[in-house]
């Protein structure tokens, strides 16, 4: 694997040049402190080998990222139900817009928007402490990434709620359309916490392996559903430029504002890419063209046709 490791340090190195490096996000303000000038890059393969560059050690605010493992859980939990709750499709809208919203009479288009997830972590609440739905969280990343090691940075967490005004307007927007079963409080408490969860770059590509689907991986979400959750990445994991990421990446992924982004070759890897500065869709700006060079130079696109 000399050639990926190769690969994984020139992509480094050619970010390290950048000068435009996007713009860190300031709407939380913790996030806002992150120094703009890192970028790492991890990829686990299926024998269990880890080869990384960059600051991949350093921890960073997995943010939206969570959605895909709290959208694990909520399958596991409620299996098709919960698509009453959420929808498939992707919205060709910000990450956190209520225009649709309303025309939709509060179902959102996919668990990957604000809107979706927050529904999504509501409907894992129910019945449960958002102490105990924490905990399950934190469970299912550690034994994904074979690593007890990650925690949740509620320094973060309460940052975010401080300044959630949008966010409260969607739960309370949902919760007028009857499709939010906790108060928005309690919802938002346990969704702000799910974002706050802080993994190294190492960590995260090692947690996204049971999405691969690759033999001898830990099966903690059946086949089926592996396949379900990497076609809503494909088409939702992006916001507004998940068409783009198709377009140049041809890999499902999932983009954070923290400026992470996990994505998925199925069979062959887990990929971890992170540089705090966003571009103006709100995806890491220098994460989005390293994981294009990544693509392009390893022929991982699902759409190559090289299997
Ligand atoms: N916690 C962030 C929010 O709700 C997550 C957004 C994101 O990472 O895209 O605004």
């Amino acid at each position: 694997m000399a050639e990926l490791q190769d690969i994984l340090d020139q992509i480094a190195a050619e970010m390290a040049t950048r000068a435009d490096r996007g713009k860190v996000a300031d709407y939380i303000p913790q996030l806002a402190r992150i120094d703009p000038k890192q970028f790492g890059i991890a990829v686990a393969l299926p024998d269990g080998s880890v080869l990384s560059a960059g600051d991949a050690g350093t921890p960073f605010s997995i943010q939206s990222i969570s959605k895909v493992f709290t959208l694990a859980i909520a399958l596991g939990r409620l299996g098709d139900q919960l698509w009453r709750r959420v929808g498939r499709e992707p919205s060709g809208n910000p990450f956190n817009s209520i225009v649709q919203l309303e025309q939709e009479h509060g179902r959102p288009r996919n668990p990957f928007i604000n809107a979706g997830a927050i529904a999504v972590t509501d409907a894992i609440l129910e019945g449960y402490e958002p102490k105990e739905i924490l905990g399950e969280l934190l469970r299912f990343i550690r034994l994904a990434a074979n690593d007890t090691d990650i925690h949740i940075n509620k320094a973060v967490a309460q940052s975010e709620a401080a300044t959630g005004d949008r966010n409260f307007a969607l739960a309370h927007f949902m919760r007028g359309f009857g499709n939010l079963r906790n108060s928005p409080e309690r919802a938002l408490g346990t969704y702000f916490h799910q974002c706050a969860v802080e993994m190294t770059c190492v960590q995260l590509a090692r947690a996204g392996m049971f999405l691969t689907n690759a033999p001898g991986q830990p099966r903690l979400i059946s086949v089926e559903r592996v396949r379900r959750i990497c076609a809503m990445m494909m088409m939702c994991g992006h916001y507004d430029a998940s068409g783009d990421f198709a377009f140049k990446v041809g890999l499902p992924g999932k983009s954070g504002v923290g400026g992470g982004i996990l994505m998925i070759a199925p069979g062959r890897a887990s990929i971890a890419l992170w540089s705090p500065g966003l571009n103006a869709r709100g995806n890491s700006q220098l994460g989005t063209d390293a994981a294009e060079i990544l693509a392009r130079g390893t022929g991982w696109s699902v759409f190559s046709g090289r299997h």
